[in-house]
C-alpha cells in the first residue's frame, strides 16, 4: 500500500485567488496569521482576470474607476508584506477535519496540508462559461471561438460576430464596434436584457450603417481546410426563428455570451451546510457550519447577501478576527488601527516610515 504522505501544517489555508481570497490573505496578516491560498486556475484573480479583465469596476470604495486585473494587482501588491504561499493550477478536492481539530485540504496534485483554519472563497465555485451549441464548434474553440475577452485587440480589424443579449455581448458590441472589420450581433430574440443605455447604443450603431444585428441562433459554422490539416473559421451561419429564413455571416472570429453555468464542484461534497446553493454562514464570523471552516464572498449565504466584492472585503475582515480567535482562543482581542498600531505597521513593513 503506498505510504500517505504527512500533510504540512500551516496556520491558515485560503481556498480561491478570486479578490475576496486575495484580502483575506492582508487581513489575516495584519493579525499576524500566515495564510497558504490555493486556486484551481493558474492565475490568480478569479472572476476578475477570468471573464471580464478588461472592464472598469465602479463600486470599489475610494476608487471612483479601476480595472478588474487592476484590482487584482492592487489586491496582491497589498497582500505581498504578508508572503502568502500560493498553490495555483491546483482542485481542492477534500477538505476533512482531522481528530486533532485540524483540517485536512488536499489538492488534485497532491498538495496536502494540515491547517488550524480554513477559509473557503470558491466563489461560484468552478465555473463554466455556457458554450455555444454548434455541430464541430470544439475545433474552433480557444482559436476562434471564445466565451471570454482576454485582449480586446485580437479582435481587432477582424470578422467578428457576437452572440447573445446580457450585459457582456452588448459591452463588447459597442467597445469593438469600429475596431473589428466587421461587427454582427446575434441574439435569439428581439429585447435585450442588457443595461438600455448600451442597448439604445448598439441600435444607434446599426442605424449608422457601423454593424448588423440579426435575431437568430448560430446554426453552423464554414470553415476552410488547410493544408497541415487545421481548419480556419470562415463564417457563420445564423437561422431565424421562423426555421426558413438563414443568413450567411462572413467571420474569423466569435465571441459567445451565453452566462455562467456555476458549478460547486467538490465544495458541494464536503459535508458543509448549504443554502441557495452556497455555503450557509453566520454573519458575526462567517463560519460554516463546520467550527474552524470559514467561507466569504460570492460562495456564501446569509440574510441580505449581496454577491458584491466590497461585501467579500468586510467578510475577510470579520472572518480574520475569528480565526484569531479560533487558533488561539486565549489571546485578548484588540481593535487597532493600520494608523496607530505599530505592530502592525512592523507586519506591513512600514515600521518608521511617517511621513511627518
Ligand atoms: C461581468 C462581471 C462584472 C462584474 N462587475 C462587478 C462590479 O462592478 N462590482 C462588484 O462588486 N462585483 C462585480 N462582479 C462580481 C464579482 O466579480 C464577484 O462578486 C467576485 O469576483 C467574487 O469574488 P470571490 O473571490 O468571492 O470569487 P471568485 O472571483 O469567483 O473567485 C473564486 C476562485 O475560487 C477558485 N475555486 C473554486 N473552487 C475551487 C476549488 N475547489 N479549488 C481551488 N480553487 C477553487 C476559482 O477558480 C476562482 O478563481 C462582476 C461579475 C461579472 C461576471
Amino acid at each position: 500500500m503506498p505510504e500517505t504522505l504527512e500533510p504540512t501544517p500551516v496556520e491558515a489555508v485560503i481556498i480561491g485567488a478570486g479578490p475576496v481570497g486575495l484580502f483575506q490573505i492582508f487581513e489575516l496578516g495584519l493579525l499576524g496569521i500566515n495564510a497558504h491560498i490555493i486556486d484551481s486556475l493558474a492565475l490568480p484573480g478569479g472572476q476578475c482576470t477570468e471573464l471580464y479583465p478588461d472592464k472598469p469596476i465602479y463600486d470599489i470604495p475610494a476608487l471612483p474607476i479601476c480595472g478588474a486585473q487592476e484590482l487584482i494587482d492592487r489586491l496582491i501588491e497589498q497582500a505581498k508584506p504578508f508572503h502568502a504561499t500560493f498553490h495555483l493550477g491546483q482542485e481542492v478536492t477534500e477538505l476533512q477535519p482531522l481528530p486533532n481539530g485540524k483540517i485536512l485540504v488536499a489538492t488534485s496534485s497532491g498538495t496536502r496540508l494540515s491547517a488550524g483554519a480554513v477559509v473557503i472563497a470558491a466563489g461560484v465555485g468552478s465555473f463554466q462559461p455556457r458554450r455555444l451549441v454548434v455541430p464541430g464548434i470544439e475545433e474552433f474553440e480557444g482559436r476562434s471561438v471564445h466565451y471570454r475577452v482576454k485582449t480586446a485587440a485580437e479582435f481587432y480589424g477582424r470578422d467578428l460576430v457576437i452572440c447573445g443579449g446580457g450585459d457582456s455581448a452588448l459591452d463588447w458590441t459597442v467597445a469593438l464596434c469600429g475596431k473589428a472589420r466587421s461587427l454582427t450581433l446575434v441574439h435569439r430574440r428581439a429585447e435585450f436584457r442588457a443595461a438600455p443605455a448600451t442597448v439604445s447604443r448598439m441600435r444607434e450603431l446599426v442605424a449608422a450603417g457601423k454593424m448588423q444585428l440579426l435575431e437568430g441562433n448560430a446554426a453552423a459554422v464554414h470553415s476552410e481546410r488547410h493544408a497541415d490539416g487545421t481548419a480556419k473559421l470562415t463564417g457563420v451561419v445564423v437561422q431565424a426563428h421562423n426555421g426558413e429564413t438563414t443568413y450567411q455571416v462572413a467571420a474569423d472570429q466569435v465571441l459567445a455570451f451565453f452566462g455562467l453555468h456555476p458549478k460547486l464542484g467538490p465544495v458541494a461534497e464536503w459535508g458543509l451546510e448549504l443554502e441557495k446553493k452556497a455555503l450557509k454562514v453566520d454573519t458575526e464570523k462567517f463560519q460554516t457550519s463546520v467550527p474552524g471552516i470559514f467561507a466569504i464572498g460570492d460562495i456564501n449565504h446569509y440574510p441580505g447577501k449581496k454577491k458584491l466584492i466590497l461585501s467579500g472585503f468586510h467578510e475577510a475582515a470579520l472572518a480574520a478576527f475569528a480565526i484569531q480567535h479560533h487558533l488561539f482562543p486565549e489571546k485578548r482581542q484588540f481593535l487597532q488601527y493600520t494608523t496607530t498600531s505599530p505592530i502592525m505597521q512592523k507586519r506591513l513593513g512600514v515600521a518608521g516610515t511617517e511621513t511627518h
